[in-house]
């Protein structure tokens, strides 16, 4: 497949998906500011650059993969002051929506079509080309980003216009952070009044507490084997990344207008376990603070 990409931010994420736009016949120019990531994306197919502009030099399409807003303005401002108009610019962190919709408006200065597509399906999605992608953009940018991204994902979302995409995804990400303490407190309920997990299981699984939290990754060991709970809350999607995202719902519902009680709260409760010391645990960990302790057992 033809194509040339300059790929900025070659993380846990960005390294990746970056090696799959490689396999997949793209050829992609990376640049990130950590030596390690760099030496990585070498070993991975990618040309290695000295700068992000020289990573996004003739190239059609530019993606980043960044740690928040800010470093995206910033990244994105020095693309849209020195690309060639109709560069494709494609923006995947996970940011706020503000930032999104800053970003696209520098890149409609400089006549760039561009799309912000936040994605799920962590780092084990990204290694294996299988993340959903939940894109905001014009119809032109996204008709030409599709291909791109059906290289790293498996699902491609079309959201709507400027910023939908990152809307998507901190409002199920919003859903997820509150339907897991809300398993989570079922659990810890349940060891109390001395009925069993698989029993608990069995019953909510189909019946109208049924929700992804509790049946593909249900937060104690047994009833689902492949759940973090399985393995010492070993991430799996670890409770920082979780309240990052909590508190970019937060952000967009106060700008908003938006009355988010419960996602509020959902963001107490994980500022709270980060605090304790958890934040690299698995985010369905934070039923051992459900429970009234610190550290867990194995599930
Ligand atoms: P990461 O910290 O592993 O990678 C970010 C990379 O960006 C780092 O290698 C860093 O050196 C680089 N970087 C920072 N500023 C830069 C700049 N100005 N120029 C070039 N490189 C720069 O983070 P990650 O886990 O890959 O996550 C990236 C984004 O994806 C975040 O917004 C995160 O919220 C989102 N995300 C992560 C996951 C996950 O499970 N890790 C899942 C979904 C979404």
């Amino acid at each position: 497949m033809a194509g040339t990409i300059g790929f900025i931010g070659l993380g846990n994420m960005g390294g990746p998906m970056a090696a799959n736009l490689a396999k997949a016949g793209f050829s992609v120019r990376g640049f990130d500011l950590a030596p390690a990531s760099l030496e990585a994306a070498r070993g991975a197919g990618i040309a290695v650059a000295g700068s992000a502009l020289e990573a996004a030099e003739g190239a059609e399409t530019v993606i980043t993969m960044l740690p928040a807003g800010r470093h995206v303005v910033e990244v994105w401002t020095q693309l849209a002051g020195n690309l060639p108009a109709g560069t494709l610019l494609i923006d995947s962190s996970t940011v706020d929506v503000d930032s999104a919709r800053r970003a696209h408006a520098l890149a409609d200065a400089r006549g760039c079509p561009s799309i912000d597509a936040p994605v799920s399906g962590g780092t084990g999605g990204a290694k294996a080309g299988t993340l959903t992608f939940m894109a905001g953009g014009s119809e032109a940018a996204f008709a030409r980003a599709e291909p791109i991204l059906k290289a790293m994902g498996r699902a491609i979302f079309h959201c709507g216009g400027a910023g939908a995409g990152q809307a998507a995804k901190i409002c199920n990400n919003m859903i997820l952070g509150i339907s897991m303490i809300g398993v989570c407190e079922a659990f810890a309920l349940a060891e109390k009044l001395g009925l069993s997990r698989q029993a608990l299981f069995d019953v909510a699984s189909v019946s109208s507490g049924q929700c992804w939290s509790l049946t593909t990754y249900c937060p104690v060991a047994g009833p689902v084997p492949t759940s973090p709970a399985n393995s010492g809350y070993r991430p799996g999607f670890a409770a920082s990344l979780m309240l990052k995202d909590l508190r970019l719902a937060q952000a967009a519902a106060g700008a908003a207008g938006a009355s988010t009680p419960l996602g509020a709260e959902a963001a107490q409760l994980y500022a709270l376990f980060e605090g304790l010391g958890h934040g690299g645990d698995d985010f369905s960990a934070i039923i051992n603070l459900l429970r009234g302790r610190d550290t867990g057992d194995q599930g």
